[in-house]
C-alpha cells in the first residue's frame, strides 16, 4: 500500500476563520495526508503575526505581500518587503497581481504595487505567489517587463485557459489549481489543467474561501480539502492520484526549496 501526501500550495491560515480554530484544521490536515501548506500573507503589517504562527508549526511556510485588492491599506516599498522576506519560513513574495473584477478602471496603483513586489522578489531571490482575477494580458506584460522570469512562481488559483498558462509556463511559471478545477462548468481550466506538464503543476485550497466539489459552498474551506483538488486533476488528465500526489509534493518543495 502506498501512501500518499499531499501539500496545500496557497491558503490563509491566519485569517479569522482559520486561525481560531488552527489546532482542529491542523489535525484535519494530518488526518488528510496533507503534509505541509503554505499560508500567504495579503497585509506586511501583519506579516510578523502571521509569521509567528508558521513558526509554531514545522509543516507549515510563509508568503510576504500586500494583496491586489486591498485598496485601503498603506503601500509598502521594496525594501520593506525585502525586510520582511528575511523573516524565517518565509519562502516567496505575494500574493500580488493584478484584480479588474471590483477595480474595472485598470488602476495604476496595482500595476506600481505589482512592479514593487516583482522587485523585491528579484532582489530577495525568492519566487512570487501571482493572483490575476480580469488582467490576464496586463499581468503577463507586467511580469515579462520587469523579468519575473529570473525568480519564476506560481499562478495561484489558476482560472485561465490553456493558452494563458503556455504563457506563464515560457516565464519560469508553475500553475496551480484550486477547487475551481472541481466545478463542472470550468471547461476552460479543465482544458489547461490537462496540459500543464506534470513538473509544473501544483494544488491549493485558497482557504477559507473556494471550497471544492463535493462540499462547495461551505465555508470555511481548510487545507484538508486538497485532496479533492488532486482527485479532479488525477480524472481529467488521466493519470494515478499516487502520481499528481507526488509530482505536486516535489514541485512545491523544488520551487520554494524547503
Ligand atoms: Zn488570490
Ligand atoms: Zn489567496
Amino acid at each position: 500500500m502506498v501512501s500518499m501526501n499531499f501539500i496545500d500550495a496557497h491558503c490563509h491560515l491566519d485569517f479569522p476563520e482559520l486561525i481560531g480554530q488552527i489546532d482542529a484544521v491542523l489535525a484535519a490536515m494530518r488526518e488528510a495526508r496533507v503534509t505541509h501548506a503554505l499560508t500567504v500573507g495579503t497585509n506586511p503589517a501583519t506579516y510578523p503575526e502571521l509569521n509567528a504562527m508558521i513558526n509554531r508549526y514545522p509543516n507549515l511556510y510563509g508568503a510576504v505581500g500586500l494583496h491586489p485588492e486591498e485598496k485601503d491599506l498603506p503601500e509598502c516599498s521594496v525594501e520593506a518587503l525585502c525586510a520582511l522576506a528575511q523573516y524565517p519560513k518565509t519562502v516567496a513574495i505575494g500574493e500580488t497581481g493584478l484584480d479588474f473584477y471590483h477595480v474595472p478602471e485598470r488602476a495604476a496603483w496595482q500595476k506600481d504595487r505589482f512592479r514593487a513586489h516583482i522587485r523585491a522578489a528579484r532582489l530577495v531571490k525568492k519566487p512570487l505567489v501571482i493572483h490575476t482575477r480580469d488582467a490576464a494580458y496586463e499581468t503577463l506584460a507586467i511580469l515579462r517587463e520587469e523579468r519575473a522570469d529570473e525568480v519564476g512562481g506560481m499562478m495561484h488559483c489558476f482560472t485561465e485557459n490553456r493558452a494563458i498558462a503556455e504563457e506563464a509556463l515560457a516565464l519560469n511559471f508553475y500553475i496551480s489549481f484550486s477547487g475551481v478545477v472541481t466545478f463542472k462548468n470550468a471547461r476552460d481550466v479543465h482544458e489547461a489543467a490537462k496540459h500543464v506538464p506534470l513538473d509544473r503543476l501544483l494544488i491549493e485550497t485558497d482557504s477559507p474561501f473556494l471550497t471544492p466539489a463535493p462540499h462547495r459552498g461551505h465555508f470555511p474551506n481548510t487545507p484538508a480539502h486538497v485532496v479533492h483538488v488532486a482527485e479532479a486533476l488525477s480524472r481529467l488528465r488521466d493519470e494515478s492520484l499516487d502520481r499528481i500526489a507526488r509530482a505536486t509534493s516535489e514541485n512545491f518543495f523544488r520551487l520554494f526549496k524547503v
